[in-house]
């Protein structure tokens, strides 16, 4: 399967290969910021598998493991369009709203639950971790 996608200006544009290796939401905190929402919803790829055309600002900042998370949006637009953290080498995190068809993909949990807003609450039958899942998952 192949999936497509880009920023909200069209500048940047993707392609995803293959299927994803996993689909979640985040409610930390840094995500409240980036999307200026309650939540992300991440798709996450080996980054060999995402071709990107056009070019991504970066902006790099330490997440909750102390290692930077960097997020790359597009310099025209600020939609982010895929974050890459530090301690997850080789996989991408795109938005998953940057996707032409956002309904290809499901999420399969949430993490850092309990940071959630109430006005922003994971739907019932989510697994939903209250921070990071346990390591060796
Ligand atoms: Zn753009
Ligand atoms: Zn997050």
């Amino acid at each position: 399967m192949t999936m497509t996608g880009g920023c909200l200006c069209g500048t940047v544009r993707y392609e995803i290969e293959g299927t994803p290796q996993f689909v979640g939401r985040c409610y930390c905190n840094d995500c409240k910021k980036e999307t200026g929402t309650g939540h992300n919803t991440v798709v996450a790829v080996a980054d060999a598998a995402l071709r990107l055309t056009g070019t991504l600002t970066d902006f790099a900042r330490p997440g909750d493991s102390g290692a930077d998370v960097v997020r790359s949006f597009c310099p025209k637009c600020g939609t982010t369009v895929v974050g890459r953290p530090a301690r997850m080498a080789g996989v991408a995190m795109v938005r998953a709203g940057t996707l032409d068809d956002p309904s290809l993909v499901t999420p399969m949990a949430a993490v850092y639950g309990s940071r959630a807003v109430h006005w922003d609450q994971p739907p019932a039958g989510l697994q939903v971790f209250p921070e990071t899942p346990p390591r060796g998952n």
